[in-house]
C-alpha cells in the first residue's frame, strides 16, 4: 500500500515570520492528535525554505519547495537549482503544478528534467498533472493525464520512479471552489494507478502515493480520501491555517 501524504503548497503566500509561525502552530496541532501514519508536508516560497525547515527540526513536518529549475547551475537569473534546496533541509519539490504550466509556460520537456534533477540530488518530486475544464467537459481526461505522465514521468527507471509522489489536480478545481466529485478522483486515480501498471508494474503502481488536489477542505477531505486509489491531498488555500490543514490531516478513515 502507499504512504499516506498531505501536502500543503502556499503558493506566494506568508512571510518568512509568518511561515514560521504558521509552522510551530501546526507542529502544536500535530501534537494534539495522533496522524503517525501520514506524512506531513508544506511547501513555503523560496526565501522562507531555510526558516521553515529550522522551524520543522525534530518533527513530523517535512518542508517542500515548489518550483526548482530543471539544470544544475549557470546563467539562469532568479532560478533556482535541486542543489541549492538539498544545501537548506528541503526533501521534497513540487514539479509541473498547473500555476507554473499556464503562467511560466512550463512544457513537458521542462518538467521531465525538473524530475530528473530533483530526483538526483535525492530529493522526492511531488509530480502534479491534471486536466483544463474544456478537456474534462469533452472526456478527454484520461488521454491528457495519461499523456502528461508518460512524457514526463515514463523515461525514469523503476528505481527512480518508485521515489516520485504524484498528485492529480484538475485543473478546473485549483482554487476555484469547485472540487472534483470522490468518485470523479478515484477514476482518475484508479486510470494512473493502471498506467503505472502497466509501465512499471504491479508492485512499484501500489505503492506510489497519488494525491488529489483541488479545493480540498476539511468538510470534503475524508470522503476523498476515503476512496480505494487516493491516499492524500496537495492542499493549496486550506493549508495556510493550521486548524484547517490539521482537519485535512486527520481525515483519513
Ligand atoms: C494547489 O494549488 O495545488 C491546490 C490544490 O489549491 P487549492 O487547494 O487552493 O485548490
Amino acid at each position: 500500500m502507499a504512504r499516506k501524504i498531505v501536502a500543503g503548497n502556499w503558493k506566494m503566500n506568508k512571510t518568512v515570520n509568518e511561515g514560521v509561525q504558521l509552522v510551530e502552530d501546526l507542529k502544536n496541532e500535530l501534537a494534539k492528535v495522533d496522524a503517525s501514519d501520514v506524512t506531513v508536508v508544506v511547501s513555503p516560497p523560496y526565501v522562507n525554505l531555510s526558516e521553515a525547515v529550522k522551524a520543522a527540526g525534530g518533527s513530523a513536518v517535512n518542508v517542500s519547495a515548489q518550483n526548482v529549475h530543471q539544470e544544475a547551475s549557470g546563467a539562469y537569473t532568479g532560478e533556482i537549482s535541486a542543489e541549492m534546496l538539498k544545501s537548506v533541509g528541503v526533501g521534497y519539490v513540487i514539479i509541473g503544478h498547473s500555476e507554473r504550466r499556464e503562467y511560466f509556460g512550463e512544457n513537458s520537456t521542462d518538467i521531465a528534467k525538473k524530475v530528473d534533477a530533483v530526483l538526483a540530488q535525492g530529493l522526492t518530486p511531488i509530480y502534479c498533472c491534471g486536466e483544463v475544464k474544456e478537456e474534462r467537459e469533452s472526456g478527454q481526461q484520461n488521454k491528457i493525464v495519461g499523456g502528461q505522465i508518460e512524457a514526463e514521468l515514463f523515461h525514469l527507471s523503476a528505481e527512480d520512479f518508485a521515489k516520485v509522489v504524484i498528485a492529480y489536480e484538475p485543473v478546473w478545481a485549483i482554487g476555484t471552489g469547485l472540487t472534483a466529485s470522490p468518485d470523479q478522483a478515484q477514476d482518475m486515480h484508479a486510470f494512473i494507478r493502471s498506467c503505472v501498471t502497466e509501465q512499471y508494474g504491479e508492485g512499484i503502481a501500489n505503492e506510489t502515493p497519488i494525491l488529489y488536489g483541488g479545493s480540498c477542505k476539511p468538510s470534503n477531505a475524508a470522503e476523498i480520501f476515503g476512496k480505494k486509489d487516493v491516499d492524500g491531498g496537495l492542499i493549496g488555500g486550506a493549508s495556510l491555517k493550521a486548524e484547517d490543514f490539521i482537519g485535512i490531516i486527520t481525515a483519513f478513515n
